[in-house]
């Protein structure tokens, strides 16, 4: 569901440019609301979000699809964690769809889809195992890199059940925006993918602002 935000970019408290293939770590308070801005359009940001009182507290997949009956997350999607608990919500969506299902590239899925020469490329799994080892006051480790949420990613299902990575619906200025319902810390990879159409294979920067 597409819905605006009130929010303006002057009165953030956080703007950062996250660029093209760079990973971005933050605690976002329970209470503030932060924005993803997809400054060139058809960018992919793979999304991990992690209680920041407890790390193996984290994002699931499986609890939020469940919990909504949906596996789209847009407007009003509650993101829940691995113990069911509501982390965050989509307070505002200007692309309308966000994927949660087909998962962050990595160095070894890139050779399995598109060819052995294809490993040494950036992916987002390696991105994310560099921020945690660059910023070890988060208490993350490898086992707490589990599903993700792709936003931006249009990876619609087929009747028959498929998943197909299609072309972005995102454009130039998109965004969505969540409020956070407990101290979170958000960890993204803006996704350095350049074999398939998630980010229209050309990775550009996102933006990322937070409002108290
Ligand atoms: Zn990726």
């Amino acid at each position: 569901m597409l819905t605006t935000s009130s929010y303006l970019p002057e009165q953030a408290i956080i703007r950062d440019t996250v660029a093209a293939g760079d990973y971005y770590i933050k605690t976002i308070k329970a209470g503030q609301t932060v924005r993803l801005l997809d400054l060139e359009g058809n960018q992919a940001a793979d999304t991990l979000f992690y209680s920041a009182a407890n790390p193996s507290e984290r994002y699931s997949a499986s609890d939020t699809i469940r919990e909504q009956g949906n596996v789209y997350l847009t407007s009003g999607s509650v993101l829940r964690s691995n113990l069911n608990n509501p982390m965050l919500e989509i307070v505002a969506d200007t692309c309308g769809r966000h994927d949660t299902l087909g998962g962050a590239c990595a160095t070894e899925s890139n050779t399995v889809r598109y060819d052995l020469e294809k490993r040494c490329m950036h992916a987002c799994r390696d991105s994310w195992m560099l921020a945690i080892n660059e910023h070890p006051e988060y208490r993350l480790n490898k086992r707490d890199i589990a599903h993700n949420i792709n936003f931006f990613m249009n990876v619609p299902i087929t009747e028959a059940g498929g998943l197909t990575f299609e072309d972005g619906i995102s454009a130039p200025g998109k965004y969505v925006e969540l409020k956070a319902l407990m101290d979170v810390v958000i960890l993204i990879s803006n996704c350095p993918q350049l074999n398939n159409p998630c980010n229209g294979y050309n990775p550009t920067p996102i933006e990322v602002l937070v409002w108290n």
